[in-house]
């Protein structure tokens, strides 16, 4: 594999100082969080930074709490303190189960929240369950900050509102009482980016969605998400004939493309199958089961 071309290197020691280096060296600096993405990207010379701005020490970014009700959670974050996190298990079993199927142990010790959300990779397993658990991200610059719905965080693969001179903070997920969730991929082989994922929530009362929400990676769903599947089930009766029907529309919704990964058609049959999976365990789950 090839080696980066040179760049120069700053090490912040405060969310405030990341933003001045950003804002000294503009469209030339990049912030560097668990360097899994950007650096493979530096060395095929897809990214060419003149300046890393290095976040690892940014210790107000590391948090996963409570706040009135919502979980925040920092950007700095590591996939296997989602993983480990009791909070974010309590509320949403499903963050165990997606990190479980990202990556390796290697990528997940280092991998951050923030970093995967900026990255914006199509098949992106966390921006998938950010989108169905219709979380926010908080954007800051040197002016202050700004909230945004994670669907409209991204517009597109690999590009998301995070301008020059800004940094991702946290992401905010309402917390649903009651809500039972769950996390679907398949991929080629453990370790490996989806095929095809899907991330659920449901709350049921007295057998009725009262509300859900679904986020797919990898099959071409824009913003990661199925609202018209959402729209159909939510007040309708939770039973099977339902989540099938409502998992259908979800996959209609998607326009996945054939790669390496397989031919549309199969990614399409995946969206069905695993949205109806992850539904079916939501349901059960928020009915106790
Ligand atoms: C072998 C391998 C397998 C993987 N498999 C999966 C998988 O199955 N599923 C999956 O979802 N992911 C997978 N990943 C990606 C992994 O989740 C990475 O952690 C993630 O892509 C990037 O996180 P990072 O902290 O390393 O970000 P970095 O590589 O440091 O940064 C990525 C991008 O985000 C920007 N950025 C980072 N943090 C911020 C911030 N706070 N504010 C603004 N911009 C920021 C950077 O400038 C850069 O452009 C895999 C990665 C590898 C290497």
């Amino acid at each position: 594999m090839q080696t980066p071309a040179p760049t120069d290197y700053v090490r912040a020691t405060s969310v405030d100082d990341a933003l001045a280096q950003l804002q000294k060296y503009g469209d030339e600096a990049r912030i560097m969080a668990g360097g899994h993405s950007l650096i493979p990207m530096m060395r095929l010379r897809l990214a060419r930074p003149e300046m890393l701005v290095d976040i690892n020490d940014l210790d107000e970014l590391k948090h996963i709490k409570i706040e009135g009700n919502e979980i925040v959670i920092g950007a700095m974050v590591r996939h296997r303190e989602v993983l480990d996190s009791p909070i974010l298990f309590e509320h949403y079993a499903a963050f165990r189960e997606c990190e479980k199927v990202i990556a390796d142990p290697v990528v997940r010790n280092r991998g951050t929240v923030g970093g995967s959300f900026c990255q914006a990779d199509p098949a992106e397993d966390l921006s998938a369950l950010g989108s169905a658990l219709r979380g926010t991200v908080v954007i800051r610059n040197a002016q202050g900050s700004r909230t945004v719905p994670m669907r409209e965080f991204h517009y597109g693969p690999y590009t998301t509102q995070v301008e020059d001179g800004e940094i991702l903070t946290e992401i905010r997920i309402p917390i649903r009482p009651g809500a039972g969730s769950a996390y679907e991929k398949v991929e080629r082989r453990i370790g490996d980016w989806a095929v095809a994922s899907v991330g659920t929530f449901v709350v049921v009362k007295n057998g009725v969605v009262e509300d859900c929400g679904i986020g797919l990676a990898a099959v071409g769903a824009p913003h990661y998400s199925a609202p018209e599947a959402e729209a159909f089930l939510i007040g309708k009766e939770a039973t099977e004939e339902n989540l099938a029907q409502a998992a259908a529309i979800a996959a209609d919704h998607c326009d996945p493309a054939s790669d390496q990964r397989g031919p549309a058609d199969y990614k399409k049959h995946l969206a069905k199958e695993l949205t109806l999976r992850a539904l079916r365990r939501s349901v059960q789950s928020s009915q106790g089961a």
